[in-house]
């Protein structure tokens, strides 16, 4: 017989001795679930918009790395097309 309290959230886990606790914890996620990151795969959440979006930018400096190299492959095969600048 276990008497933790344990937090249903995926990804959290939490355990806490006392149901208070935890129901203060549910009551923490809730003001955090305003500000959800919508990176696919993702999910981490944020009590400020400001944070989130600075949480975004990591993100997004992945994002343009990869592009950036597929950029490069499409002007390459693009050139070998026979497309020349003179
Ligand atoms: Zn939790
Ligand atoms: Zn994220």
């Amino acid at each position: 017989m276990s008497l933790d309290f344990k937090c249903q959230d995926p990804g959290c886990r939490q355990v806490f001795k006392m149901p208070s606790q935890l129901r203060a914890h549910i009551r923490w996620h809730k003001r955090h679930e305003a500000h959800v990151c919508s990176w696919p795969g993702c999910k981490l959440r944020f009590t400020t918009n400001g944070i989130l979006e600075k949480h975004m930018k990591t993100h997004n400096r992945e994002k343009p790395f990869r592009l950036s190299c597929l950029a490069k492959l499409f002007l390459q095969t693009s050139h070998s097309n026979g497309f020349s600048p003179l």
